[in-house]
């Protein structure tokens, strides 16, 4: 008798967006194949947990025919392709989207094994010495490695999380190019200082229609230069910081076969810098007039909730958004952020959409803190977690919440983000205040992130329970509320106030 495997399997999904057509495939493999929910990833895809052995075959061929894959959403390989959280928001957005979903088809593998294993595709060709991988070649990359999209002022993607970064530079109302960075990352070891989150680091700047080369030739340079012999040092992070930014950029350049150019100063462009990491939620418009719903999703997980669940009573996510896939003809988009938008609305139907959430209890009334939260899956389903992140985030907010309350900032946000161990799925590194699982119930406490992406945070307390984590948070939210200067984020402001260093980039995040 075979033990009973259980799979995750997560979707390539480049930008996030699926058509309503395609939502109703995934709810209803969901259902049939998986626990019967949808879990909203962090890189803008879905994951099902719970996938049987003996499901997995027909999952895969079920999402297969509705024109969706899994190729390449893990491995050594370019992963799921981030990119503005809603490409009809305006022509740049689309623009922005399309290549980003070019950069993902363009680095594909090229192996038919997948479609041979799991769909049911002939083997006609292939033995151990033929080279079928023009980009990865025999050996694929070091590492897993991650892109990302996106447009100023909004860093919804938190793009300097990716191992390429390519941010829109917008002049005049056009898409003129990127900017490009290199060396983004989350994932470290608890103790292991030599590991560390590490921002992407400016290396110039391309126009629009070079994305895609650029985007290969710096995995080329990584894929030849990357460590093979320690899996701890084989992230792009670590090959930019042994080589330095600048020698990095020169062998790009001679893959390229020429420079880059300079990067721009986001200040001096139509966009200015980055504002925010947050979605837009609600109805709001994009530049043709198109109406837009941006809803609300609790560290991504769509599903149905009994009445006497504590945090999320009646909330029939999975059902309401069923009916509305049903009604809608447009596209769905996922955030990296774990929420969703439902795109292009007709008029007509906005009544009709807002009839569905309000019956369905698809909305709860959420404070800017939970609006600004991420919680990676952790228990019960992700082998690495130490502690609980998903199931337990929510809790903990309920106990901030009135923390913010108390100190009169309820309508201000701060952005909160917990994962299960230092992988870093949830990008706690980034966050204002970040909790890393360290033991059951047991957090490294980070601040000084700051709001629009652009700096890390650094350790505050190692190790603590909850109690201890709100005895160290509560006054210093109350201190934060009496001082702070005007527009100063919590991240801005535990740095000026000497609380906390701000890290500089990954070689001193570990530095007190
Ligand atoms: Fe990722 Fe770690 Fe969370 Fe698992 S526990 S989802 S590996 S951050």
């Amino acid at each position: 008798l075979e033990p009973l495997y259980s799979f995750m399997v997560r979707l390539r999904l480049p930008g996030g967006r699926i058509s309503s057509a395609q939502w109703l495939t995934l709810d209803d493999v969901a259902t049939r194949y998986a626990n019967g929910t949808l879990r909203i990833t962090t890189r803008q895809t879905f994951q099902y947990h719970g996938v049987f052995k003996s499901n997995l075959r027909a999952h895969l061929k079920t999402v297969n025919d509705a024109m969706i894959d899994t190729i390449a959403a893990c491995g050594d390989v370019n992963r799921n392709v981030t990119s503005t959280a809603n490409p009809h928001r305006s022509k740049v957005h689309r623009q922005v989207f399309d290549i980003a979903d070019a950069i993902s088809t363009h680095l594909l593998p090229r192996t038919r094994a997948y479609h041979e294993i799991f769909l049911g595709e002939e083997r006609v060709a292939g033995g151990p010495d033929e080279v079928i991988e023009p980009l990865y070649t025999q050996h694929y990359l070091p590492r897993k490695f991650k892109i990302g999209l996106a447009v100023p002022p909004d860093n919804e993607t938190d793009v300097h999380t990716n191992d390429i970064s390519f941010i829109a530079v917008v002049e005049g109302g056009e898409l003129k190019g990127f900017n490009v960075a290199v060396g983004g990352g989350m994932g470290s070891t608890h103790g292991e200082p030599a590991t560390y989150p590490r921002i992407s680091t400016l290396i110039g700047f391309c126009a629009a229609d070079q994305a895609v080369d650029v985007a290969e030739k710096i995995v080329l340079v990584q894929r030849d230069n990357g460590d093979r012999k320690n899996r701890k040092h084989a992230r792009l992070k670590y090959t930019v910081d042994d080589m330095g930014a600048e020698t990095f950029r020169a062998e790009v350049e001679k893959y390229l076969g020429h420079a880059l150019e300079e990067a721009r100063d986001l200040a001096t462009t139509d966009t200015g810098p980055f504002t925010t990491t947050g979605d837009i939620l609600g109805w709001y418009q994009g530049e043709d007039g198109q109406w837009h719903y941006g809803l609300f999703i609790e560290n991504g997980r769509i599903r149905d909730y009994p009445d006497d669940n504590p945090i999320h009573a009646g909330m029939q996510l999975m059902s309401g958004m069923r009916e509305i896939a049903r009604l809608h003809d447009g596209d769905i988009v996922l955030s990296c952020n774990q929420n969703l938008i439902i795109s292009c609305v007709k008029p007509a139907m906005r009544e009709q959409i807002d009839a569905i959430i309000e019956s369905y209890h698809m909305l709860k009334s959420v404070t800017p803190l939970r609006q600004h939260s991420i919680a990676c899956v952790a228990f019960p389903t992700c082998g690495l977690a130490m502690a609980e992140s998903e199931r337990y985030l929510p809790t903990l907010l309920d106990k901030l919440d009135a923390v913010m309350k108390e100190a009169g900032l309820e309508d201000d946000p701060i952005i909160v983000r917990m994962t299960g161990c230092p992988n870093g799925c949830g990008r706690p590194f980034m966050a204002e205040i970040g909790f890393v699982g360290k033991a059951i119930g047991r957090y490294n406490l980070y601040l000084g992130g700051d709001f629009t992406g652009t700096r890390m945070n650094k350790m505050y307390r190692e190790n603590i329970d909850e109690q201890t984590i709100l005895d160290e948070l509560t006054p210093m939210i109350q201190r934060y509320a009496r001082e702070r200067e005007e527009g100063e984020g919590f991240g801005d402001f535990v740095i000026r106030a000497g609380i906390i260093k701000a890290t500089v980039n990954g070689l001193d995040f570990h530095a007190a």
